[in-house]
């Protein structure tokens, strides 16, 4: 589950990693509020910074990230990014609208070093791990040199104290600021372990004038599977900001995520649902979503499914792909003809079911009258979606 800076840097306050000082707001009257709040301190560049709060990075190089050198230019710059479709490397084309901006005190002051660190999940190994670079910000992406970016495996719960030394020694932080960092990358360890994340990126993490430590931006992912343990987390969930049909499917209790093809699929089982995709990409298609809709599929999720997937306007092709283990072929059957009736003469529908009943399935389909592509196996599957594609 993804989450935004600001809820993000809630988390790492809670486990005492610092922060600057912020507050979020919806309208530029409040950013003017806030900015009054905090105080300026005249050492730094800038006095306050206005962040766009969006489930996207890459803000800073698009106009999602402004400073403000006093409060006139806090409002203008917090009514410009309000309301905006913010668009990024990690948007979609048309952006995402900006509903709140977090307004924060600037930290930098001229000469200011930016650092990457990130603690993630390497799943290869099986074990955490640490990236980290002193030449963090925007460009990170484009640092090239491998000696810059380096790696620390942690094996336990807890990081040791060497571990944390060896990447403060590696980053050429001294004296006050070394030992600040010792204490803000164990801290931040502590941070991911704790809050089941699978993914905590600092970048810019940064050292203040005065030889302080701070996180200015933070990317947070929880691990889904871990929301049962963190009743909290599950609050910080903005709907708004995910894909309304992937938010419609998880409460109708579907497995679904939003692909960019033509082919619409429905299957039972993740490992029958992605190699139905790769199925589908062979066939010269491709994907418009990845969907399992669970052994256990019954009327009512499989028309919830078709609503979901109806809905995209891409859609050329549906292929239902399901096996008949928990659930009967000839169920699933009258349940897909009961669903389709009304569409299936305008948008080809390829059936393979297979599996407990599979025969009798067959034979409710045919006897339907109803248009439909039966298929037997997925490489006629394959063959049969070549034939349907418009291009084709
Ligand atoms: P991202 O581009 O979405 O990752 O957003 P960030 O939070 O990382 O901000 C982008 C960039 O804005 C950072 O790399 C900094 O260069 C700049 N920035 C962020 N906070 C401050 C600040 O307090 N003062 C100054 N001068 N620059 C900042
Ligand atoms: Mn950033």
């Amino acid at each position: 589950m993804n989450v935004h800076e600001f809820q993000g840097k809630e988390i790492l306050n809670f486990f005492v990693v610092e922060t600057p000082k912020s507050f979020l707001v919806y309208t530029e009257q409040e950013a003017l509020e806030a900015a009054k709040r905090l105080s300026v301190n005249f050492s730094c560049l800038e006095s306050y910074v206005i962040k766009a709060q969006v489930h996207a990075g890459g803000r800073g190089k698009c106009g999602g990230v402004k400073l403000a050198k006093n409060l006139k230019e806090v409002r203008e710059k917090a009514y410009k990014i309000l309301g905006m479709y913010l668009v990024t490397p990690q948007t979609s084309e048309k952006g995402k609208l900006v509903r709140k901006v977090l307004v924060s005190e600037d930290v930098y002051y001229p000469g200011t070093m930016e650092y990457y660190i990130s603690i993630f999940l390497n799943r290869s190994l099986g074990k955490n791990m640490i990236l980290y670079s002193p030449e963090g910000g925007m460009d990170i992406e484009s640092v090239s040199n491998p000696e810059k970016v380096k790696t620390e495996i942690i094996d336990s719960e807890e990081m040791k104290a060497f571990q944390a030394r060896k990447i403060a020694f590696n980053l050429h932080l001294k004296g006050k600021a070394f030992k600040a960092f010792v204490k803000f990358i164990t801290t931040l360890y502590r941070a991911y372990v704790k809050s089941d994340a699978s993914l905590l990126e600092i970048n810019p993490m940064i050292k203040t004038y005065d030889e302080r430590i701070l996180a200015v931006d933070a990317k947070v992912v929880i691990d889904e599977n871990a929301l049962f343990r963190h009743s909290y987390y599950k609050t910080l969930r903005d709907n708004q900001e995910e894909n309304t049909e992937e938010v419609e499917a998880s409460k109708a209790g579907l497995n679904f995520v939003k692909l960019n093809g033509n082919v619409a699929c429905m299957v039972n089982g993740a490992g029958l649902a992605m190699a139905t995709m790769d199925m589908i990409k062979f066939s010269g298609g491709s994907p418009a979503n990845f969907l399992d809709i669970g052994g256990t599929a019954d009327e009512n999720r499989i028309e919830n499914a078709f609503s979901i997937i109806l809905k995209d306007s891409s859609v050329e092709v549906i292929l239902i792909n399901i096996f008949g283990g928990i659930v009967r072929c000839d169920l699933v059957a009258r349940v897909i003809i009961t669903c389709t009736k009304d569409f299936c003469d305008t948008i080809p529908i390829v059936i393979r079911l297979k599996g407990t009943n599979f025969e009798r399935s067959r034979e409710i389909i045919n006897r339907s009258g109803l248009h439909f592509h039966s298929v037997n196996s997925m490489k006629e599957a394959a063959e049969k979606l070549k034939t349907l594609y418009k291009s084709s």
